[in-house]
């Protein structure tokens, strides 16, 4: 039988996110016709510097969404305070690592939309407020 659904999360794997997400999801319309979810370290990241391998398994995963339940919108869920970013960057602010993200999140929607123009592509921000995720701020960037 034939299933679809209309939206792609790409989201990290921090297990912080989990409880306040899952609400957040609830209560917003973003998620509206259903939803596919990727989760993975750094949620974009390794589709800006991942290995090829990486990168074509992500691409392969994003295009069942897309091709197979038709998803037609893709929300690419970043945080602060990321152990994927951390990994490899030395951030001394909140801003900075922020910015960096945004860089990223930006360079992720040029390859998506390379291969997939008619998806459109929504950033969301959460921001932990403490240490174990019980406060999150999250910020919707339609683009
Ligand atoms: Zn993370």
């Amino acid at each position: 039988m034939p299933h679809t659904c209309k939206n792609l999360l790409i989201r990290c794997m921090d297990f912080r996110l989990y409880k306040k997400t899952k609400k957040w999801i609830a209560e917003s319309d973003l998620f509206e016709g259903g939803f596919d979810v990727i989760s993975i370290a750094g949620a974009g990241k390794e589709l800006v510097d991942g290995s090829e391998e990486v990168k074509n398994n992500l691409m392969k995963q994003i295009g069942i969404s897309v091709d197979i339940h038709q998803a037609k919108k893709i929300i690419l869920f970043h945080h602060s305070d990321c152990g994927a970013y951390a990994l490899d960057y030395k951030f001394s602010s909140l801003e900075e690592e922020k910015e960096k993200q945004f860089e990223d999140m930006k360079k992720v929607k040029e390859v998506i939309l390379e291969k997939y123009p008619e998806v459109k592509v929504v950033f969301v921000w959460g921001e932990l407020k403490d240490d174990n995720g019980d406060k999150i701020e999250f910020e919707v960037i339609s683009t």
